[in-house]
């Protein structure tokens, strides 16, 4: 008897366990839905500035998404619809650094080219020349002004989502050819 009752309350912890899961999943899958991809509109459409009086709740969604993401070091908020001039980048893929109406301002002459890849583009990939180094104006989510130096993989996934708020995207480009042929 004790023992039939043993074996069904860890049935039942197991069931919770999968539904526990089942739900992560879920839900994890339902925020990288929101990745808007292909020909989106929002995608090329060139964003506006964030301001301080604006509504900033999607900045923690854009956090949530490029964590979740596989492989994601970088993220614009029109990549989730929202066409605002923020990006997230996460060069290390554990913490994230918010750049709200980033504005690169200065870059050295060098320029290195690299296999990039895109969240809005899956699967596709594209050499694309980048500046070795840029210097960045942008403001954080409190809204301090900040002016600073990035180069390597910084730079170049900044150079990537600036253009993103631009409605430029390398990827895109490549996928329309790939459409094409
Ligand atoms: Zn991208």
């Amino acid at each position: 008897m004790s023992n039939q009752g043993g074996r069904s309350r860890a049935k039942q912890r197991a069931k919770e366990r999968l539904e526990k899961q089942q739900d992560i999943f879920r839900r994890k899958n339902n925020l990288l839905k929101e990745i808007r991809k292909y020909n989106d509109t929002a995608l090329s459409t060139v964003c506006d500035p964030l301001l301080q009086s604006d509504d900033k709740s999607f900045i923690d969604k854009m956090k949530k998404i490029l964590l979740l993401s596989e492989n994601g070091v970088r993220i614009s908020a029109n990549q989730i619809g929202i066409t605002k001039r923020v990006i997230i980048i996460s060069p290390d893929r554990k913490t994230v650094k918010v750049m709200i109406n980033p504005e690169i301002i200065d870059h050295s002459n060098e320029t290195s080219i690299s296999v990039e890849g895109c969240l809005s583009y899956p699967g596709i990939i594209t050499q694309v020349p980048r500046y070795n180094r840029i210097s960045v104006e942008y403001v954080d989510e409190q809204f301090n002004r900040w002016m600073d130096d990035f180069e390597g993989l910084a730079a170049r996934i900044i150079a990537h989502e600036t253009d993103h708020l631009n409605a430029i995207c390398h990827n895109r480009d490549e996928w329309i050819k790939n459409k094409v042929q």
